[in-house]
């Protein structure tokens, strides 16, 4: 998506070979008018799949989640990364390694917000090696939804994540795929 990848070259910032910054706009500071596009893309991308429920995980994904549901009007659920009072016995949940903070996390979802008929899509800022995506379609699956597909913002195809996906047959559709990186500058794919 044109709009998207013009912001990455204005305001992502390269850290080191493997990290985009883009506070700016997407993981701190959020460009709402930005978001709402990016939803209304990956509404347009989904549009045939009778959609019923977004999942996505905290902290960096609700946004996006939150305004692509706006198309589909469909709740969003979002996994959490630790246990909380509200959120313990009952839950679905999978081991998922950070690849931003190097950390083992735990993500859980209340049982009572997933059902067997539902259709998700998995939303996230963005994708790496496929680690958050990979523990929230254990989820899907641990609830006996269906899962559609996967939405993603930015998704570094250097590191595979995204192409492991599609090998299995899932339907991963980024905005921007990031080919190469470095100090110099982005590198999409085509
Ligand atoms: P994966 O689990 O696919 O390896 O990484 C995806 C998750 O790590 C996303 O939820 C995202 O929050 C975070 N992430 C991975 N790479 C980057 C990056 O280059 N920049 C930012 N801001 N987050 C990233």
């Amino acid at each position: 998506m044109e709009l998207l990848k013009q912001r990455i070259l204005k305001d992502g910032k390269v850290i080191g070979t493997d990290i985009l910054k883009v506070d700016s706009f997407l993981n701190h500071r959020i460009d709402v008018a930005l978001c709402l596009e990016l939803g209304k893309e990956l509404h347009r991308r989904f549009s045939n799949c009778a959609i019923t429920k977004i999942l996505t995980v905290e902290a960096s994904g609700i946004g996006l989640a939150c305004l692509t549901a706006q198309f589909f009007n469909c709740d969003v659920v979002f996994a959490k990364k630790s246990p909380t009072s509200n959120c313990t016995d009952d839950v679905y949940s999978a081991p998922c390694h950070s690849f931003t903070h190097n950390k083992d996390n735990v993500l859980r979802v209340a049982k009572i917000y997933l059902d067997k008929q539902d259709k998700i899509l998995i939303i996230d800022d963005f994708l790496a090696n496929g680690a958050a995506v990979t523990a929230m379609m254990s989820i899907v699956e641990q609830a006996g939804a269906e899962l559609v597909g996967v939405g993603i913002a930015i998704e570094k195809g250097f590191q595979g994540g995204g192409d492991k996906l599609r090998a299995q047959g899932i339907k991963v559709e980024s905005l921007a795929i990031v080919e190469e990186m470095s100090e110099r500058g982005v590198r999409f794919r085509n």
